[in-house]
């Protein structure tokens, strides 16, 4: 990896997803590539979510953030045609979507078995719905304490929703 590339995805750790502050978009695995073509860097982004408005905003935060590094000239593009998978997070990326105080995505399918409180750390969490405040989230409460839990859905896994 050139310096330049390394300076890129240095700029790049420090970005957050909109929806999730607190987790890094390189820890989502929203980066696909990135590479030099003829003196150009490219870089291509996955979109977490077909359709998640916030790819919108993330592109332009990548251009603004490389052209800030002075890593010109360069072009961002967002390989819609390629399939991302909530198992590409990082162990780093789900405890920072904990942090924000959202569920991590299970494993495999939303078997609400699975999912931990993350008030009480009991496994008796109640699907409330697969429909949550956003599109990436489903709503579930724990029996245990009550406590309104966001999930973050799975996407892109063997029996995902
Ligand atoms: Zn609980």
């Amino acid at each position: 990896m050139t310096n330049r590339l390394a300076a890129a995805r240095q700029a790049l750790s420090e970005l957050r997803d909109p929806e999730i502050p607190t987790v890094g978009i390189l820890e989502l695995g929203m980066l696909h590539d990135l590479r030099e073509e003829d003196g150009v860097m490219v870089v291509e982004l996955l979109p977490t979510f077909s359709g998640c408005p916030a790819i919108g905003v993330i592109t332009d935060e990548v251009q603004k953030t490389l052209v800030e590094a002075g890593l010109e000239p360069l072009r961002v593009l967002v390989r819609a045609d390629l399939p991302w998978s909530t198992s590409m997070i990082t162990e780093t990326g789900r405890r920072q979507v904990a942090e924000f105080g959202i569920v991590p995505p299970p494993p495999r399918s939303l078997v609400v078995e699975d999912v931990v409180c993350l008030n009480c750390h009991e496994r008796n969490v109640a699907l409330v719905s697969r429909f949550g405040s956003t599109p990436c989230r489903a709503t579930a409460k724990c029996r245990s304490c009550g406590e309104p839990l966001q999930l973050f859905k799975p996407v892109g896994v063997s029996s995902g929703a």
